[in-house]
């Protein structure tokens, strides 16, 4: 009796699932594979772009729920097969909701950038579990038609259910939104979540308008018009999820995604073959074309803009620099002139504090003595100082010349010991010199005195008790001298930046206030300028430095 009935219907031999003379035209194709490859697309490429981001993992549960959904509803278009239209009906009828409620799962953690609480959870699934329970019973499908030969089941009281829950899940968003809207907690732009619940709400219209027009109207063909729509708004989806979470790079890649899509749409004119779907094809094409080029036109612009301010950015950038160096280079100048004013007076101080410790004026009143010795210690400090202004001036400028002869480094060392001798005596300090032969350099001797001047100059100064000692010894082909201290020392932290200029120590200022920091600084260009190096090594405060240069021997 049912054979027969099936025999009268004469439905198509031979389905392949979802391939077979059945469909009543290709467009079911079109309208369930385009979105099909479109949202798994998408939806595994936001999902591989960042795993680990609760929203990408929403949407791509969802992509993969609405590629079942729709396969299943692609098969029903093709298969003859009874038992194949029982079950993919009930599956489709049973999984249906699931893709309401992901959304409301993915528009609520959207808005609130955050997990829901378990019971939000459980409020979202309880719904869903009649259907769960009923998806094999006579509630959900409760038989096969054969009264016409339209390959349609009979649809239990499940169906109705399951469209009054979705109505509920439609409304949940709707009123989450009004919610969010006037919500003075949620930080979510309302620019950004209103979109998103827009094209939400027309994606579930487009995948119901299906159903909502088969169940009523009994013309299951034209709904399935609105299955174009998922595409476009799983899209526009992605779209908006990636530029909510700023993965800029992936925003070329959605363009991208789309741009595939594009392809698969016009590619597909080829296998339609009645001229009337191509309108509704060329419609389709257009809409991608549309978004496509909305968001290309719009990355332009902003690249365009950016590019813009980059080249302002750049040219007030060159106009500062430019103005810098001139400062720079006033500043150079200044330091030029105002040094060598001071030199002239200095001099004279210096010349006549000198005769009159030696008695040229008559002889000094033992009170005199003190006194006088603190006047040629500061001149000579601040004649040294000016020294280090003028050297930093002449570096700057490029203005530093270096005039080379042979000597021996040895000898100028002793020269250098015995010329600050009575400054270390003053101070109550054994200055001293390791024998040593001779080693012979060929370099600017005056340069090189300058250094070790400056080096012992500061282990005097830094050294409160006890000695300062200098040693110079020749290793393979460089010459190498060293003053070592027992004083203040320098702590390990300070030592990488004191070569530079007006780099003082933390606890220089407590032995000696009147440094610039300058005399390191050019001790080092005067060093580099011999193509040697000075570095300095210390074990910690209070424990004394050693100063140390090489350059190369002759
Ligand atoms: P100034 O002595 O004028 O401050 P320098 O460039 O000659 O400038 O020295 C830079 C800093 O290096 C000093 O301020 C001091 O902190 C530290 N320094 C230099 N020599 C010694 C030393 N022998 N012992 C401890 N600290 C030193």
């Amino acid at each position: 009796m049912i054979e027969s009935l099936i025999a009268e219907c004469a439905w198509g031999t031979d389905p392949y699932l979802i391939f077979s003379e059945n469909v009543f035209s290709p467009l079911i194709y079109y309208s369930h594979l385009t979105p099909i490859l479109v949202s798994l697309i998408l939806g595994t490429y936001i999902f591989v772009a960042n795993r680990r981001l609760l929203i990408n993992k929403i949407l791509f549960a969802i992509t993969i729920i609405l590629g079942i959904w729709l396969f299943l509803d692609l098969i029903l278009w093709a298969t003859d097969s009874i038992e194949m239209v029982m079950f993919a009906w009930s599956t489709v009828n049973m999984i249906e909701p699931f893709i309401y409620a992901g959304f409301v799962y993915l528009v609520t953690v959207f808005i609130i950038n955050k997990d829901v609480s378990t019971r939000t959870k459980i409020l979202i699934s309880l719904p869903l579990l009649p259907g769960i329970f009923a998806a094999t019973s006579q509630w959900n499908v409760a038989g096969f038609n054969l009264t016409n030969c339209d390959r349609e089941v009979i649809e239990g009281p499940m169906t109705f259910y399951n469209y009054l829950i979705e109505i509920g899940y439609v409304c949940w968003i709707i009123g989450f939104g009004i919610w969010a809207w006037f919500s003075k907690t949620i930080t979510t732009k309302k620019t950004q979540f209103i979109p998103l619940i827009l094209v939400t709400l027309l994606l579930l219209l487009g995948f119901s308008f299906g159903n909502i027009v088969g169940s009523f109207s009994e013309d299951w063909a034209l709904g399935q018009y609105g299955l174009f729509v998922i595409p476009i708004s799983i899209g526009a989806l992605s779209y908006l999820i990636i530029q909510f979470r700023l993965m800029a790079k992936s925003q070329i890649m959605v363009t991208q995604m789309l741009v595939i899509g594009l392809w698969i749409a016009v590619g597909s004119i080829f296998f339609i073959q009645n001229i009337r779907y191509v309108r509704w094809i060329v419609v389709l094409t257009l809409v991608f074309l549309g978004i496509i080029g909305y968001l290309l036109l719009k990355s332009f612009r902003v690249e365009l803009e950016q590019r813009k301010q980059i080249e302002k950015l750049a040219k007030d950038l060159e106009g500062a620099n430019k103005r810098l160096k001139e400062l720079d280079q006033l500043k150079s100048e200044f330091l030029s002139v105002a040094a060598h004013q001071l030199r002239a007076p200095l001099t004279a101080i210096r010349g006549y504090t000198s005769l009159i410790e030696e008695g040229n004026f008559g002889a000094t009143p033992d009170t005199m003595k003190e006194p006088l010795a603190r006047i040629i210690d500061s001149a000579r400090n601040m004649a040294n100082s000016i020294e280090d202004y003028l050297d930093v001036s002449r570096i700057e400028q490029g203005r530093m010349k270096f005039e080379s002869s042979k000597f021996d480094l040895t000898d100028l060392a002793q020269k250098v010991v015995d010329e600050l001798g009575p400054v270390a005596t003053r101070r109550k300090l054994t200055l001293s010199m390791q024998p040593a032969a001779e080693i012979f350099v060929t370099a600017d001797i005056g340069k090189i005195k300058q250094v070790m001047t400056n080096l012992v100059d500061n282990a005097i100064k830094y050294t409160q008790a006890g000695s300062v000692t200098i040693s110079v010894e020749k290793r393979d082909a460089v010459a190498r001298l060293m003053v070592s201290d027992t004083g203040i020392g320098i702590p390990a932290e300070e030592i990488p930046n004191l070569f530079d200029k007006f780099t003082r120590a933390r606890d220089a200022n407590k032995v000696n206030t009147t440094g610039t920091g300058l005399g390191l600084y050019v001790a080092r260009k005067l060093i580099e300028g011999h193509k040697g190096k000075v570095w300095v090594e210390s074990d910690g405060t209070n424990k004394g430095s050693r100063f140390i240069f090489e350059i190369p021997a002759a």
